[in-house]
């Protein structure tokens, strides 16, 4: 990578280059002073070259590196030599460069932290000064590893007849579930775009317009609140294939997620291939979540068929009102303390409390120990609960016990140490419900998005029962987390029309927002279906990071700022004013 600045980068020496005269360029990463020697890192997002400066040898060069601070930007000449001790953890560390001229390229203020450290800074600052941030080596690393995934991606799609379109950014709303950013348009005011949540119903234009394949690694913008793995702003690579079914969509990007960890993380094992498919109903039943760590077990168990008949008030009237017994076994004792910390979390997700059985030296404890005297052995062999093992049960409305044990599940792995963090488990969650029923609102929403095809069997319960209609959709899961999520699409306006209705989208409304995709459904829409990956996420877990902020360039505070430029800003009332826009006074 020679230019009229360098020959070579930090990162490209090696002991073939001992004897060669080079020229780099790079940032003052480290400095140390020896007795007539000073020993400069000099650092570029390739790696770190170690330059002597001798007193005695070059005496010019020793003064500059005498004068330069960390974060200068500097240019060394010299001769490449072999290390007397190598440094086995740096790519470059069997050579160094003897300095013959050190010039100063640019200075730098004192950093507001140091680079050269990985310390536990504060983010806010991090952020303020990201360009400092991203010349440290993990910030690099993870910008590297992102631009591989990105372009594994584009290659493997490119090879597989596939097409990159751009859609619009200023578009129309297309429900994905948040609320949209809009902008106000000033050519026709009073009137707003919204930035697209996704490219959802412009890829299934493009198929209806014949693109048989698309793809695109697009920007996305929610208006929802921000956390680990949220952003207002997010990628994914979308998808969108024509003539296919389920099986085609997952298999094709089943070998393009195993493909892709090979390449990129070739050390990492990947759990089960192929990957395991699951039903959503099975995925809340034994995990209490639709994206089930597979990396450990301790699954649940139903246990409301022994209780059915049991003196334990508690147990039984949770049977009897229709709740359900859940309960998971892990492979450990624990202190009364213990367990009164783990109730904690069953509560905060709306348990009224944890049971729990401990069997110790062939006995049997813990607070519901009489009360499962009966049903022993049967409770003993659903879990498999040995000796030196507690089984923790909470009695609640089904969705509360499945939720907050599972919650629970999730602590335990991670709190005794039984998840190898190397590991990537994906698995295929398929077969959802389409809909789920909106308490608040007294209507149907979408689990996935409206433009979901029903499962061919339960067309029929459209009518009559639509919280038994199983979607065409799956869902990628790795560790946890969805990395992925696509369907198998409406291409027919009736069936369309009917899910509309069930959302509480009427035939007017349906027309003003949708009218265009209806309308296009009326001219030959060929069967279609796809996916969009969270691509922050699985960079995110590919890095092993664990927020997506560490993959992302620029990103927003969790409260939602840019510390870096201060955006959201207020703008010059006459901006406003062109726009036939008035702030209201906060309230
Ligand atoms: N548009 C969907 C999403 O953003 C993905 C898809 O159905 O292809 O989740």
């Amino acid at each position: 990578m020679q230019t009229a600045y360098r020959t070579h980068t930090c990162g490209q020496l090696r002991r073939e280059h001992v004897g060669q005269t080079v020229t780099l360029a790079g940032w003052v990463h480290r400095r140390r002073e020896h007795g007539g020697l000073i020993f400069v890192d000099v650092r570029d997002r390739h790696g770190l070259t170690q330059v002597v400066c001798d007193q005695a040898a070059a005496p010019e060069a020793y003064a500059r590196a005498a004068e330069i601070g960390s974060e200068w930007v500097v240019q060394v000449e010299g001769a490449v030599a072999a290390r007397f001790e190598g440094n086995p953890d740096l790519a470059t560390g069997e050579i160094e460069v003897r300095a013959a001229v050190v010039r100063v390229v640019n200075a730098s203020k004192v950093p507001p932290f140091e680079v050269a450290r990985d310390l536990n800074l504060d983010e806010a600052q991090r952020l303020r000064y990201r360009y400092l941030d991203l010349r440290r080596e993990r910030m690099a690393r993870n910008m590297d590893l992102r631009h591989r995934v990105t372009a594994f991606v584009r290659q493997a799609l490119n090879e597989h007849g596939f097409i990159e379109i751009e859609t619009p950014i200023l578009t129309r709303s297309t429900p994905e579930g948040a609320r949209d950013f809009l902008v106000p348009s000033r050519l026709n005011p009073g009137t707003f775009y919204a930035l697209p949540q996704s490219p959802q119903q412009m890829k299934q234009l493009l198929m209806v317009a014949g693109m048989d394949r698309y793809y695109q690694v697009a920007r996305c913008f929610r208006d929802e609140d921000l956390r680990a793995d949220r952003q207002f702003e997010f990628t994914q690579v979308d998808i969108e294939m024509s003539f296919v079914d389920e099986d085609d969509v997952m298999a094709l990007n089943e070998q393009m997620f195993i493909d892709l960890c090979r390449a990129v993380v070739p050390d990492r094992p990947i759990r089960q291939v192929p990957f395991p498919r699951m039903t959503y109903a099975e995925a809340m039943r034994r995990y209490g979540n639709d994206k089930p760590d597979l990396r450990f077990g301790m699954t649940m168990e139903d246990l409301g068929d022994l209780f059915a008949t049991s003196d334990f008030a508690v147990f039984r009237s949770t049977v009897d009102s229709g709740g359900a017994i859940k309960a998971i076994c892990v492979p450990r004792l624990f202190s009364r303390k213990e367990v009164g910390e783990l109730e904690e979390i069953v509560k905060a997700f709306g348990a009224g409390g944890l049971a729990w059985v401990a069997f110790e030296n062939g006995e049997t404890r813990g607070s519901v120990a009489k009360w499962v005297a009966d049903v022993e052995p049967a409770l003993r062999e659903r879990l498999g609960a040995a000796d030196g093992h507690t089984v923790f049960i909470v009695a609640a409305a089904r969705k509360v016990a499945e939720d907050s044990l599972g919650r629970l599940r999730l602590h335990l792995g991670e709190a005794l140490g039984l998840i190898d963090p190397h590991e990537l488990a994906f698995l295929w969650l398929i077969a959802p419900p389409l809909f789920e029923w909106n308490d608040d609102e007294q209507r149907w929403d979408s689990v996935h998005h409206p433009f979901t095809a029903p499962h061919p069997d339960d067309v029929s319960l459209l009518a009559g029962d639509p919280g038994a209609v199983r979607a065409m959709a799956y869902d990628a899961v790795l560790n946890g987390v969805e990395v992925a999520g696509g369907s198998i699409r409406i291409h027919d306006s009736a069936v369309q029309q009917h899910v509309f209705a069930l959302l509480g989208i009427d035939e007017a409304q349906a027309r003003t927002e949708f009218g265009h995709l209806l309308d296009a459904f009326q001219y030959g829409a060929p069967p279609h279906g796809g996916i969009a990956w969270g691509f922050d996420r699985t960079v995110m877990i590919l890095a092993g990071e664990s927020s997506i902020r560490e993959v992302i360039a620029f990103p927003k505070t969790v409260a939602g700022t840019d510390p870096l430029t201060g955006a959201p800003a207020p703008v010059p009332s006459a901006n406003l004013d062109l726009l036939g826009l008035k702030v209201a006074p906060r309230t």
